[in-house]
């Protein structure tokens, strides 16, 4: 990976053996970024995330998303995935994929119940965009966490209060189910989502029905799902396509053997491998 990454930057790279130096800091440079021009503060980031790359142990630097587009693509729903009243009711669609010809996927990551500050640290040095869906009876022990999370510009969603298989239950129960996660979200994170995942990606029509009297205008669900050990795929061709969806969880040790960052690390590797970037999901909304 140094080899690698130092061809395309020689100023950045420790030598062999050196310690990393620490994600964060900008090594090499002696002064404050905002007193390079435009090209050497270009090259300083990208110094900084060598040895962010380094320090959580990638294969290689995560590549840097296209700006987002300036017309926001028409999201429709995933062919077989409508209901009946899909388009008379101007329902919130579910997809897979988000349109695009960018070489980008967008990574997701479900529940809550992991907590892990070193998860935090790793996107944050690595600078990777992700949307978390929550459910509550996961977050409210620590609703703190999150709270830095968003404070780092990502994006809390809705997931339900208790997770349910949402199909089982009523209108009513349904409704309660996803508008009683949007009051305690503008409580404890200011703002009510207008992005909505189904629990186990199971839905029918009172879904969402009651999702957009929630305030839900996209229902997103994936196209693949990424565990610490291995990748899931919805589509018979197994790969990744352009504005593909990534599924993964909050979990740990206590649910699988790795941690958050084995599993990002086994995420960020396979898509940089592949040519793709990690974008923002709102930013396509
Ligand atoms: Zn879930």
């Amino acid at each position: 990976m140094a080899a690698l990454a130092c061809a395309a930057l020689a100023s950045g790279c420790a030598a062999p053996g050196a310690p990393a130096p620490a994600p964060g800091r900008e090594p090499g440079r002696a002064g404050p970024a905002q007193a390079l021009d435009p090209q050497a503060r270009r090259a300083a980031e990208h110094a900084r995330l060598v040895a962010a790359a380094q320090h959580w142990r990638l294969d290689r630097v995560p590549l840097t998303p296209p700006a987002p587009p300036a017309g926001k693509p028409e999201i429709t729903p995933r062919d077989g995935f409508e209901v009946d009243g899909q388009e008379e009711e101007n329902l919130p669609p579910v997809f897979t994929t988000v349109p695009t010809r960018k070489k980008v996927v967008f990574l997701t990551i479900d529940d809550g119940a992991e907590k892990d500050p070193a998860f935090l640290r790793m996107m944050s040095d690595l600078k990777i965009p992700y949307t978390a869906f929550l459910s509550n009876y996961l977050v409210k022990d620590d609703y703190g966490y999150f709270r830095r999370m968003q404070s780092e510009g990502h994006t809390l969603n809705n997931h339900t209060l208790t997770h349910p298989y949402l199909p089982g239950l009523s209108y009513e129960e349904q409704k309660d189910e996803i508008c009683g996660m949007q009051t305690v979200m503008k409580k404890q994170f200011g703002k009510a989502p207008t992005v909505f995942r189904p629990p186990y990606g199971n839905y029918n029509g009172d879904t969402l029905r009651a999702a957009k009297v929630c305030g839900i205008k996209y229902a997103p669900i994936w196209d693949e799902e990424v565990f610490v050990d291995h990748w899931e795929y919805r589509d018979w061709d197994r790969s990744l396509h352009p504005g593909d969806i990534v599924l993964t969880h909050f979990r740990g040790r206590d649910d699988w053997d790795g941690t958050m960052v084995d599993d990002m690390r086994r995420f960020l590797n396979k898509v940089t491998r592949e040519g793709y970037a990690v974008a923002r999901l709102e930013d396509y909304l």
